[in-house]
């Protein structure tokens, strides 16, 4: 029996990436044999990072891994996914509100494309209060995200605080 290779797209802003990420990135590679992490290349004022930027660092701390494919999306995911020829898309849920939502998004990316199916990966408890939002308000107000952040992003946020 030939099995096929199992790949999820794990999209998101990564901006930036933090424990919580990186958690549900590992545990994936537990369930699929390949995870390719698609940032999102939409730039808001409030973001720190550029969508290139964020793919550099994410290669960086994987690169060790050669079952983590990293890239930069536009559009929609449904559409990426389709043109590459994945059927899983991996999401992470912390909280109700990310259940709302993330239903929400799922349902709509079914209603586009009903041949990609969305997978959810539960927080484990020690990363559910992390968001890549808070760090960046954490940061911006001189606190430490240390612990919540891999160390190669915390270098590269306080490189990126100097520059601004
Ligand atoms: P988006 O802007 O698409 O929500 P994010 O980078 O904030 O992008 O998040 C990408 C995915 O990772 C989302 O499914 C989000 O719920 C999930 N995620 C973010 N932080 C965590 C965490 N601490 N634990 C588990 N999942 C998380």
């Amino acid at each position: 029996m030939k099995v096929k290779k199992k790949v999820a797209l794990y999209p998101g802003s990564f901006d930036p990436l933090t424990n919580g990420h990186v958690n549900v990135i590992k545990r994936g590679l537990e369930t699929f044999d390949e995870i390719i992490v698609a940032v999102a290349n939409n730039t808001s004022k409030n973001a720190f990072f550029t969508p290139k930027e964020r793919v550099e660092i994410i290669k960086e701390l994987f690169k060790k891994e050669p079952r983590i494919k990293v890239a930069t999306f536009k559009g929609l995911v449904v559409n990426y996914a389709e043109r590459n020829g994945i059927k899983t898309i991996l999401r992470g849920l912390r909280t109700l509100q990310d259940f709302e939502n993330e239903f929400q998004m799922a349902l709509t990316n079914k209603k586009l494309n009903n041949r990609i199916e969305t997978v959810f990966m539960m927080t484990e408890g020690e990363f559910s209060h992390l968001s890549s939002t808070l760090i960046k308000e954490i940061v911006r107000l001189g606190g430490s995200p240390k612990g919540m952040i891999p160390p190669l992003v915390e270098k590269k946020l306080k490189a990126k605080l100097r520059e601004k």
